[in-house]
C-alpha cells in the first residue's frame, strides 16, 4: 500500500479551503455516473536546494484540459493558470517532502439523468505527502489480467476519465488478491495495453518497445519523458508498436512507468522470470536517470520542473 499523508487544504469551488470543507453531496452527478476526469502529479523534495519541484505540471494540466473536453467538461482555467493555482496550494501546505497532487474536474449538478450536456462542472485539487505507490519498484511479480482494457470506442483511455477507472480497480484488486503486485492488461485483440494505472516498456535484444498511443493506453507523461531520456541520453532505440502476449515471456526486461509507480521493474510474470528474474541493466539505467531528472539533478531537464518556492526561500 502507498505510504501517504493527509492534505490540510483543497482548492474547492474557486478558493483554497480547509480540506474538511471540501465536500460534495450524494446526488452529485460525477459520484453517481463517473462523469469526472482527473490527473496525478508528483512533487519531489530536493533537500540540497530546499526546494519542491513539480514534474511537468504544464503537460499534466494540458492533458487534464484535453480529458475534460472529451466528456464535455469546460474547465475555466488554462494549463498555466492551473500551474499557478497548484503552486499557491502547495505553498499554503508548506510541504518539505515528496507529494502527490490530485486535480479533479467533475460534473457537479445534483440530479438524476445520464448525459454530459446541460450539467454543471466544478474543479477541485488537493495534495498530500506521498511515498511509493507500489512497494516493490525494484522487482514486481505480475499476472495477466482476465479483464480486458476499455476500448477507445467504449471509453477513451487517452482521457483520464473517472468512470473508466472501475476497469483499473477490477484489474488491480484481482491481481493483488491473486498474490500478484500488478497486472498486465490485454486489449480485445490480445495485444498488451498497459497495467492498471501505468504504461509498459519491454526490452528485447537491447531495443526498447512500448505500445503506441493508439493502443488503448493513457498518453502517459512519464512514458513520453522516458522515451526522450532513453533516446537522447542513453542512446537507445525505442520503438512504439503493438506487443504480443508471448513476447513478454521471451523478453529480456520489462518495466512499468507512471506518476504513481515512477519506474518499476517487472521481474516475473506469473510462473516465469523476465530475463534473469532481477532488474535488468536498461531498466536500472533508465530508472536512475529518471530519479536524477525529477529531483532536479540534471541541468538539461530542469525545464521539466516547476519550483514551488520562490528564490528567496531557497538557501
Ligand atoms: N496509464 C494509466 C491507466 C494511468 O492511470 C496512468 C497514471 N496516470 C498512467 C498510464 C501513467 O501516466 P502518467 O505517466 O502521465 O502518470
Amino acid at each position: 500500500m502507498a505510504e501517504q499523508g493527509k492534505p490540510k487544504f483543497a482548492f474547492f469551488e474557486g478558493k483554497i479551503v480547509p480540506i474538511s470543507e471540501a465536500r460534495v453531496g450524494v446526488m452529485t452527478h460525477a459520484l453517481n455516473y463517473g462523469t469526472a476526469v482527473f490527473g496525478g502529479l508528483r512533487g519531489y523534495w530536493n533537500a540540497d536546494e530546499n526546494q519542491l519541484f513539480v514534474f511537468r505540471p504544464h503537460d499534466h494540466f494540458e492533458r487534464l484540459v484535453q480529458s475534460a473536453g472529451l466528456i464535455r467538461i469546460n474547465l475555466p482555467y488554462t494549463p498555466q493558470q492551473l500551474v499557478d493555482l497548484l503552486n499557491e496550494l502547495l505553498r499554503q501546505e508548506g510541504f518539505h517532502e515528496n507529494v502527490y497532487v490530485r486535480p479533479l474536474a467533475y460534473k457537479s449538478t445534483e440530479m438524476i439523468g445520464v448525459r454530459l450536456h446541460d450539467v454543471d462542472d466544478e474543479f477541485t485539487m488537493f495534495a498530500l505527502p506521498f511515498g511509493r505507490y507500489v512497494e516493490k519498484e525494484e522487482g514486481l511479480h505480475v499476472g495477466f489480467s482476465a479483464w480486458r482494457r476499455v476500448e477507445d470506442n467504449a471509453i477513451p483511455a487517452r482521457g483520464k476519465i473517472s468512470g473508466a477507472y472501475a476497469n483499473s480497480a477490477l484489474i488491480k484488486s484481482d491481481a493483488l488478491l491473486s498474490g500478484y503486485d500488478e497486472a498486465l492488461v490485454l486489449n480485445e485483440d490480445g495485444t498488451i495495453s498497459e497495467s492498471s494505472a501505468a504504461n509498459i516498456f519491454m526490452v528485447r535484444k537491447g531495443v526498447v518497445y512500448t505500445p503506441p498511443v493508439s493502443g488503448n493506453v493513457l498518453e502517459g507523461i512519464t512514458r513520453r519523458s522516458l522515451i526522450t531520456l532513453m533516446r537522447e541520453e542513453l542512446g537507445l532505440e525505442v520503438v512504439e508498436r503493438d506487443i504480443d502476449r508471448t513476447e513478454v515471456y521471451v523478453s529480456d526486461e520489462m518495466f512499468l512507468c507512471g506518476t504513481g509507480v515512477q519506474v518499476a521493474a517487472i521481474t516475473r510474470v506469473e510462473h516465469r522470470n523476465i530475463g534473469t528474474g532481477k532488474m535488468g541493466a536498461i531498466t536500472e539505467r533508465t530508472r536512475n536517470l529518471f530519479f536524477d531528472v525529477v529531483k532536479g539533478r540534471v541541468e538539461k531537464y530542469r525545464e521539466w520542473l516547476t519550483p514551488v518556492y520562490s528564490e528567496e526561500r531557497v538557501r
